[in-house]
């Protein structure tokens, strides 16, 4: 098991002072800070080996391909899928959207239902309103039940429906919920059901396997697991991959082009028009060694045990409460809360002047929020990094919230 106080010494950013204080970064959810070594991999691709991808043009493009090839087969390893099915792409919002428009602007018409749920980021959610609204599909979405958890009795009577297509978030980014997948995608199957898993705040603290899971598509974004920004993954089934059409066209994706039409390349070229972010892929693979380095089991371990200290040590301050389950064993990543009487962005305002990093608002999960019946919360999360101290340091600048507003 990894000390995160030890882990902490990786990442230089976490070496620097914020408003007189030293950082305490509690905003991993939206992006994970990058040890060393990624920011090392990534420089010295541009200064030793930075070219397009092209086989046999030159040996600096034969390196820049080699690069990207192995990060994609890494990527594969990583989540348990074949190296072919891997798209780089980049972000899972670029992901989903990949799919709603290559796959569901050609299977879905009018009448068929597509079934998400209330627990959504928008990049889940919107790209399937949108294709509801051009195809004439019906969106259903499963509602949650009182403490946080997805309602799998509303998720099956969601699936006597018989939609054509079920997308729904591993891990949820605003309560920490872990949804059980597998078991959902196997609901969805039964009725005939292609399964899409945004597992966005899945990946960085747990072991993903696809192929455990049984899903038909599953996406996730680098810079919210060590590695940089702008780099992120589409994985999908070869079968269902082979019969979509692109969803970008041009350059890189094609096999022959003629005036006035063209054929494409093999997936997962198909998917990949235009310039590749290399270097992104070369520093997603430089933290995925980290990662496995720590094991994914400890990283889990770890979560566990913040998500479990943060919830405790929160529960003790007056006037908040928190949103999600208790129990650890189905959360991952954060604790949101609500400070009873003041507004989410004055406290993530204070927290900050103690040089305590926090997000405030609807984290992207707008109706989520609504039916919880407030406008925004404040969201602590965690990576690797996070040392029961900060959430120490969290607690005592909550403190300051209470001197302020006399709370
Ligand atoms: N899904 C979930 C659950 C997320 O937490 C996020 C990022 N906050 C996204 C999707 C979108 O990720 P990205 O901005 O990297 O596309």
């Amino acid at each position: 098991m990894f000390e995160a106080r030890k882990v902490k010494l990786d990442f230089p950013i976490l070496k620097r002072q914020v408003n007189g204080h030293n950082l305490v970064y509690l905003d991993s959810g939206a992006t994970s800070q990058k040890p060393q070594q990624v920011l090392d991999a990534e420089r010295l691709y541009y200064e030793q080996h930075n070219a397009n991808v092209h086989r046999g043009a030159h040996t600096l493009g034969d390196e820049a391909t080699h690069l990207y090839d192995v990060s994609r087969e890494k990527v594969a390893i990583f989540i348990g899928a074949q190296k072919n099915e891997v798209i780089f792409v980049r972000n899972t919002t670029e992901a989903i959207n990949l799919v709603a428009y290559a796959w569901g602007m050609d299977n879905l018409k009018k009448g068929d239902v597509i079934v998400t749920t209330l627990m959504e980021h928008h990049a889940n959610l919107v790209p399937w309103q949108e294709v509801a609204r051009r195809t004439g599909t019906k969106l259903e979405i499963v509602g949650i039940t009182n403490d946080g958890l997805l309602d799998m009795h509303d998720f099956e009577k969601k699936m006597k429906l018989q939609p054509k297509l079920v997308s729904f978030v591993h891990v949820s980014n605003a309560l920490g919920t872990i949804n059980p997948v597998k078991e959902m995608t196997k609901l969805a199957h039964k009725v005939g059901a292609i399964v899409l898993v945004d597992g966005a705040q899945a990946v960085p603290h747990m072991k993903v396997d696809v192929s455990e899971i049984g899903c038909d598509f599953y996406a996730f974004s680098g810079h919210k697991m060590l590695g940089p920004m702008s780099i992120g993954v589409l994985w999908g089934k070869k079968k269902i991959l082979e019969k979509m059409s692109p969803f970008l066209t041009g350059g890189g994706m094609i096999s022959e082009v003629y005036p006035t039409h063209a054929s494409w390349a093999e997936v997962p070229e198909k998917f990949e028009a235009g310039t590749p972010n290399v270097a992104g892929a070369v520093g997603l693979m430089s933290a995925m060694d980290y990662l496995e380095k720590m094991e994914m089991e400890n990283v889990r371990k770890h979560d566990k045990q913040i998500v479990e200290y943060a919830l405790e040590q929160l529960c003790k301050v007056p006037y908040l409460v928190i949103l999600g389950t208790h129990d650890v064993e189905v959360r991952s990543g954060s604790v949101s809360f609500e400070y009873n009487g003041v507004h989410a962005h004055d406290v993530a305002t204070i927290l900050d002047s103690e040089g305590v990093a926090v997000r405030s608002g609807h984290h992207c999960t707008m109706p989520l929020h609504s039916a919880m019946g407030i406008s925004a919360s404040v969201r602590a999360s965690f990576n690797v990094y996070t040392t029961k101290e900060d959430i120490d340091a969290l607690i005592a600048a909550l403190a300051k919230v209470k001197n302020v507003f006399g709370k």
